[in-house]
């Protein structure tokens, strides 16, 4: 089996990945003194790339980064590849949600996706992009305790009007953006990635 190093240190994400690709490859952990890639670039592409290639050059095994935005209607796409910054360059989970919270107070259009952005980099430059994207709304007010990020506030249309932080993992990963990138991963992995 491929033996890939997991490029993200987020350990909700971790596990998310980790069961989303078991089977698939042996996914190992990030070095720890292994410093955090500056997400500089302007496409979720660009930035899972970055991230990728740094452990693959730090690690020279092949790496599997994921980057993700939230593209919100009614702020017309925004916060996208800005969605961890969307209330400052530290922010907090909780000061994010917040924002967007403030931002679509009044909003009758509350429609928004997640997508993400699933790469998988060799040494030599070769690479798999793959993409998953979820649709569904902003709640009104934060429901749930599972999960991380804007779960709090993401109802998923596929759903039964539930957020993703009321849902278990496996009902999450079953309707979400990071499922669908990495079912998409698992389905080409048998393919000659391109240079
Ligand atoms: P990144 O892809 O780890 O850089 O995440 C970008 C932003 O999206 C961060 O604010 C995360 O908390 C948020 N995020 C990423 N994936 C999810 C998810 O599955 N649910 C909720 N928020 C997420």
């Amino acid at each position: 089996m491929l033996r890939v190093v997991c490029a993200s240190a987020n350990p909700h994400k971790v596990a998310e990945i980790a069961d989303l690709v078991r089977g698939l490859v042996d996914l190992v952990a990030r070095p720890i003194d292994l410093q955090d890639v500056a997400e500089t670039a302007t496409t979720l592409v660009g930035n899972a790339r970055l991230k990728a290639m740094a452990v693959c050059r730090a690690t020279n095994q092949p790496a599997l980064a994921d980057d993700t935005g939230l593209e919100v209607d009614a702020l017309h796409g925004e916060p996208g590849v800005f969605t961890a910054r969307f209330a400052g360059a530290n922010a907090t989970d909780a000061q994010n949600r917040a924002k967007l919270l403030r931002d679509l107070r009044d909003e009758k259009n509350r429609t928004a996706r997640f997508r993400t952005v699933a790469l998988l980099a060799w040494p030599d430059g070769r690479e798999i992009v793959c993409q998953g994207v979820c649709e569904g709304s902003i709640a009104e007010s934060e429901l749930g305790e599972r999960g991380f990020g804007y779960d709090p506030v993401f109802i998923p249309a596929r759903g039964d009007g539930r957020t993703f932080a009321q849902m278990s993992a496996a009902e999450k990963r079953s309707f979400s953006h990071r499922g669908a990138a990495f079912r998409e991963l698992a389905s080409r992995l048998g393919e000659s990635p391109t240079a």
